[in-house]
């Protein structure tokens, strides 16, 4: 018979990370984590600005950290060298490149089926965030400019008209980034930016009245078209214009297949259903953590949070 670990963990990012570390911290042995990527929080390297500033408290949410990661206001980098830190300094038993694609339970125990192999636990924990799908408008982008419609900042060159679209602190974040370098317009359907939190509403009130970014609030696009090479946006107000690049910063979504072939029960929203003081599903012994617990809205400190609650209940079983 293979190994049966105490509890195995879906997810290397923040949601993973902390329920790992409070795993170890707290006394269970035989635990491990996957991560599908080639290194722990593949969020935080692919969406996150380089030098971005992390704020503990994100969209505003004052948390406070309930368990043993001591998690600080910091930057992309001091924010990976600590998660790091803290899955060396523990020694996790750690799979990387390694995808989940099924867990089933039977009888006790569960079984993980992955690209790199199956394995048995006790406990399992499901963290797999929401930017593996970024949400993407309702209108269709034309194949010829999809290489100029992203959901993150990999493309961007330098001296380009950019627009991006969105109202929370990524969109603003990204803006700001951008527009050292760049000619950055901000589209937000909504009249007011209420969503990013006061740092975030100060840079992005400044960064305006300095001209660096140009506000387009109140006005939602219909479509985007490919004209000589750029992309041509048409707003609701009957305006168009054209931009060398589209950044979209409008969150992301769970895969719901996946997340039904891990037993988890969805409601009609197709949300996960799951106890809301220590995140365990309908199915005993199954968890999540982080992201997918929220249709929005969550973060690093709440997700840390989730680690801590959640073994907390392992243990108490
Ligand atoms: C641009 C941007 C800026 C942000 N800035 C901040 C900030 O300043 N402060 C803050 O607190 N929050 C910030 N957030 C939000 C924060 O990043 C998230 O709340 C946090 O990453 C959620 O952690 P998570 O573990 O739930 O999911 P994720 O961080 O998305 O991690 C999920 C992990 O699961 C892995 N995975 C997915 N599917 C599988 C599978 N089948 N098998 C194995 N592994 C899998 C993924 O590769 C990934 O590493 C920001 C988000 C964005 C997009």
């Amino acid at each position: 018979m293979g190994k049966i670990y105490d509890l195995i963990v879906i997810g290397g990012g923040p949601g993973g990370i902390g329920t790992i570390v409070e795993a170890k911290v707290l006394g269970l042995e035989n635990i491990l984590l996957v991560e599908k990527t080639d290194n722990h929080s593949h969020t935080i390297r692919k969406f996150y600005k380089d030098k971005k500033r992390v704020d503990k408290d994100w969209q505003g949410q004052a948390i406070e950290l309930e368990g043993n990661v001591e998690f600080v206001d910091g930057t992309k980098e001091s924010t990976l060298d600590y998660f790091d830190k803290l899955l060396d300094d523990e020694k996790i038993d750690s799979r990387f490149n390694c995808e989940v694609l099924k867990v089933q339970k039977n009888g006790d125990i569960f079984d993980i089926y992955s690209n790199c192999g199956d394995y048995k636990a006790k406990n399992v924990v499901v963290s797999i965030g929401r930017m593996g799908k970024p949400n993407k408008p309702s209108y269709k982008i034309p194949a010829s400019i999809r290489r100029q419609v992203n959901y993150n900042l990999d493309r961007c060159g330098n001296g380009e008209e950019i627009i991006v679209v969105g109202g929370g602190d990524s969109a603003v974040e990204y803006a700001c980034e951008l527009s050292s370098s760049n000619s950055v317009t901000l589209n937000y359907r909504k009249d007011t930016l209420t969503r990013p939190n006061p740092t975030n509403q100060d840079m992005i009130q400044n960064y305006a009245s300095r001209g660096k970014v140009k506000l387009k609030l109140g006005l939602d696009i219909e479509s985007v078209e490919a004209q000589h090479g750029k992309v041509k946006v048409n707003f609701s107000n009957g305006d168009m214009r054209l931009y060398d690049r589209a950044i979209y910063a409008i969150g992301g979504t769970t895969s719901k297949d996946f997340l039904k072939a891990c037993g988890i029960t969805l409601d009609d929203r197709g949300e996960p259903i799951f106890n809301s003081e220590n995140y365990e599903c309908e199915v005993k012994g199954l968890y999540i953590a982080g992201d997918i617990a929220f249709a929005s809205g969550g973060s690093i400190a709440i997700a840390l949070n989730h680690g801590y609650r959640i073994v907390s209940h392992i243990l108490s079983k």
